[in-house]
């Protein structure tokens, strides 16, 4: 039987991996304007950190995680990268060192979810924690810089939605408000949600089921229920986001998946419609009670993570990686080694080349150098060798002439209009005992 990937988990080839490089670059070019540092942690942490930090009754606790047990430790894999990120927060008594922390990470996330477009059950994750600032200022930049990471990649057809979760008792009474709401209507409900009804009721308001639509609709509003405080940190991160131009739309409905929000919670929607159901690009939220919660001190925060996939995936198709500068082909023994050399000693002046070493004819050899679109091709056989020249030829002007062999890399990187000696050498030009060389 062949092997495959598992279920839900995808390769990334060479050519899928140019589109990746992409968003992460832009991904970081932009959160390290804003000061973040790239953080990075296990992808195996304690159960106990996620089922206590996201929540028993999510469903990424409940029937999502990758847990083990190995010599004695329960062991997960992670399915986010706040909680991580907290705790080594926590552990390295970071906030002892500063009052203001900006982290960002990249890497995969495991949740045993059921597979489609655009939901796997290994996919990676960008996202950022701002820790110590109690905001609103802070959630309007981090607002502001994901809407400006996608606009990098030309994604500008999104919707922000925002909304606050408020703080202290505010998630269980609006808990029994939902309670309230949703138990005249049970029977109207999907199954799933009728047992959400009992464990935790602000997931029927995330639920996609066409059965409890009616329902959710009529669902009160947390924000018509916050306390004057949250009130007021909600009003000042709208007027913000309105300084900054940005078009929001206030969802009193947006709950996310995850336990551990507080105040102001946000999500950015493509409105293209390719994606379907799985339209959430990003989202992210304040988690003030984190900190203090894993054994730290009242440290407020907030984070957000971008599901590279999705994102990916509304992004056009990259250019083909261009050939190499130039492909070396020697013909016979002698003049393999010395390409061998004549390559190493190209790509320390930066120049892309490979050396064919296969004993293949000429004309094989031309037609690789051709498929590859290199744009030289550097020839050597044993007659060359004898007059210690090499012949270039020029792929695209057609034109080809001989060079000396002793100073072939000088002239190579003249013809390809390189600055001299573009990259340090990794390696002594000469393998001797001599410490003097
Ligand atoms: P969350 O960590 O659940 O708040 O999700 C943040 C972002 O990660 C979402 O907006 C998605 O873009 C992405 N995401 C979450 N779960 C998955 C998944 N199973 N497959 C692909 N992307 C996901």
């Amino acid at each position: 039987m062949q092997l495959r990937a598992v279920r839900g988990m995808k390769d990334i080839l060479p050519e899928q991996v140019r589109l990746w490089h992409r968003l992460e670059r832009a991904f970081c070019d932009v959160v390290r304007l804003y000061g973040y540092e790239e953080v990075r942690t296990p992808l195996l942490e304690a159960t106990q950190l996620f089922v206590r930090q996201i929540g028993e009754d999510t469903d990424v606790v409940e029937k999502e995680m990758y847990s083990f047990e190995r010599h004695g430790d329960a062991l997960t894999v992670r399915p986010e990268g706040t909680a991580g990120a907290a705790r080594a927060y926590v552990q390295h008594s970071v906030y002892a060192r500063e009052p203001v922390t900006r982290w960002y990470y990249l890497g995969p996330m495991f949740r045993a979810e059921r597979p489609a477009k655009g939901r796997y059950r290994q996919f990676f994750q960008a996202g950022c924690e701002h820790l110590g600032d109690p905001g609103p200022l802070a959630d309007a930049e981090m607002i502001h810089m994901t809407a400006q990471i996608l606009a990098r990649v030309g994604i500008e057809d999104v919707a922000i939605h925002i909304n606050s979760l408020g703080s202290g008792d505010m998630r269980e009474r609006y808990r029994a408000a939902l309670r309230d709401h949703f138990t005249p209507l049970r029977a109207s409900l999907s199954a799933d949600s009728q047992r959400r009804l009992e464990t935790n009721p602000l997931r029927i308001l995330d639920s996609k089921a066409a059965a409890d639509r009616a329902a959710v609709a009529g669902a009160p509003s947390i924000l018509d229920l916050l306390e004057p405080a949250d009130a007021e940190h909600f009003a000042t991160l709208r007027r913000y986001l309105d300084r900054l131009g940005i078009d929001y739309v206030v969802d009193g409905r947006l709950v996310r998946g995850l336990d551990y929000y507080t105040r102001t919670l946000f999500e950015l929607k493509t409105r293209s419609g390719e994606l379907g159901s799985q339209d959430a690009l990003l989202g992210g939220g304040r988690y003030d009670g984190m900190v203090r919660s894993l054994g730290g001190p009242e440290v407020p925060a907030i984070g957000f993570a971008m599901g590279l996939e999705r994102i990916l995936s509304l992004m056009a198709e990259p250019e083909a990686m261009a050939g190499p500068d130039c492909y070396l082909a020697p013909l016979g023994e002698a003049a393999r080694a010395e390409l061998l050399s004549l390559g190493t000693e190209l790509r320390r002046r930066g120049i892309r080349c490979e050396v064919d070493g296969r004993g293949l004819s000429l004309r094989a050899m031309l037609r690789r150098a051709n498929a590859m679109d290199s744009r030289l091709c550097a020839l050597l056989g044993e007659d060359e060798l004898a007059q210690g020249v090499l012949t270039v030829k020029d792929l695209n002007a057609r034109q080809q002439d001989e060079i000396r062999l002793d100073d072939a890399a000088e002239r190579i990187a003249d013809r390809l209009g390189r600055p001299p000696a573009a990259m340090p050498s990794p390696l002594p030009a000469r393998n001797t005992d001599d410490p003097d060389g």
